[in-house]
């Protein structure tokens, strides 16, 4: 099965004729497997099966089989694979010009900078291509901006930043850090959801809080109504920087363009990265003045931050979020899909509890969901299990009514295996 010719055949002409011209060589499953076996480090937990195709919530492996996908993309793919806004720009911006470095201007980082600026704080931005390193510039420019002497940063336990040092050191889980030390100094921990330990943590050193308004890694933990607020409050009272990790609640996923818009409560800077980029690599930080004009010039840098093409792939997931009315179809089939896995929970008893906001949607079971996983992959649905026991459901933020009829039908049926 080596070459294109077992892939055409079961591959519809117009992917044939899109993908399919002599650049890609079309391996099967096993001979990617190996290629992998033989070359590529295995840090990575991986399904066993090579995916070759997206669109929309759909997905395809080599085999030509197709998957219902609800987590597409590690929630990268927000607006769908291969969204043809995305597509059609990135396409346009290959051609004329895919890099430039930032000692000079370029069009599509402004444009993009404005599109986060006016959804959001009215903030100005600095891009990098990861949430990892948007994280770091965040806690690097709290430490910049905050007088000499403050440099401690809170962060709150079960939290997930990123794998750089600094993002491991504010991920308050252990499993992350084990091997890696020494760590940087100056973090502190403190539970989810509790007030007084952020304000008993803070001391005159204190620079900085950063936190997820729903801990993704962490188990789809939603923080109370009130928290941010106080957080917010404590921060400005205190003289500290309060950082909000919008990598995966951002862009729409929660039914806002951004998770802190729920409470009406701005950080002084917010991260994104995973899903702005509609499947580019693309991390940003958004900061209000005074804090971004402590970013001065040479203080900070990414050589690929914010370059034309993955600029214009941003800006076409504005474009799709904009045009079609994605974070109110998020909001409508969020509570959709949230009904159903109620009622879900009603007919199995190994669910606990159903959580989450929008389209980023948690069940917590009273067993391992790993098993659940894994048979739902059988039957043709992509879902995820995170910290063990929560089942993680966060389709394209245009999923349909029918799309989660069928995804509900499945794990329906997985569960039923597993009671
Ligand atoms: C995924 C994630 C990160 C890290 O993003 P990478 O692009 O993998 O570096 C940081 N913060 C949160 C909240 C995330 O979900």
């Amino acid at each position: 099965m080596n070459g294109g010719g077992a892939l055409l055949e079961y591959l519809p002409p117009v992917f044939g004729t899109r993908l399919l011209r002599g650049d890609y060589v079309c391996m099967n499953t096993q001979e990617t497997i190996e290629l992998f076996d033989k070359y590529v480090i295995a840090n990575y937990t991986r399904l066993g099966i090579v995916i070759v195709r997206g669109e929309g919530s759909r997905i395809w492996d080599a085999d030509g089989r197709e998957y219902l996908d609800f987590f597409p993309g590690w929630a990268v793919s927000g607006v769908g694979h291969c969204h043809p806004a995305v597509v059609r720009r990135l396409q346009a911006q290959a051609a004329t010009l895919m890099h430039v470095a930032n000692n000079f201007y370029m069009e599509g980082q402004g444009l993009l900078a404005r599109q986060i600026s006016e959804h959001s704080f009215g903030g100005k931005c600095f891009f990098c291509n990861s949430g990892a390193e948007a994280v770091e510039a965040a806690l690097k420019l709290a430490r910049k901006y905050t007088p000499a002497g403050r440099y401690k940063i809170i962060s709150m336990e079960n939290s997930f930043h990123g794998r750089t040092y600094a993002a491991i050191t504010a991920t308050a889980q252990p499993k992350y850090h084990a091997g890696f030390e020494p760590l940087p100094e100056g973090f502190t921990y403190v539970p989810y959801n509790d007030l007084s330990a952020v304000d008993e943590a803070i001391d005159g050193q204190t620079a900085a809080v950063i936190v997820e308004p729903i801990q993704g890694e962490g188990g789809i933990n939603v923080a109370d109504d009130d928290y941010l607020e106080g957080l917010r409050t404590l921060c400005n009272e205190r003289g500290v920087v309060l950082i909000f990790d919008e990598v995966q609640t951002g862009m729409g996923r929660t039914g806002e363009y951004f998770a802190w818009q729920h409470s009406g409560v701005a950080p002084d800077i917010m991260t994104l990265a995973k899903s702005l980029g509609g499947g580019m690599p693309i991390g940003a930080i958004e900061a209000k003045e005074p804090v971004a004009a402590a970013m001065t010039p040479g203080s900070h840098a990414s050589t690929f931050g914010g370059n034309p093409l993955a600029a214009a792939a941003a800006l076409g997931v504005f474009e799709a979020i904009e045009q079609e009315g994605l974070i109110e179809n998020t909001r409508k089939m969020g509570a959709y899909l949230r009904a159903a896995l109620e009622t879900l929970a009603e007919k199995h008893s190994i669910i606990r509890q159903v959580r989450g906001k929008g389209l980023m949607l948690g069940m917590e079971l009273s067993v391992p969901g790993a098993p659940i996983v894994s048979s739902c992959l059988e039957k043709g649905l992509n879902i995820n299990c995170t910290h063990d026991t929560v089942l993680r459901v966060m389709p394209a933020m245009t999923v349909t009514a029918d799309e989660i009829d069928c995804a509900i039908g499945i794990m329906g049926s997985c569960l039923a295996e597993v009671a």
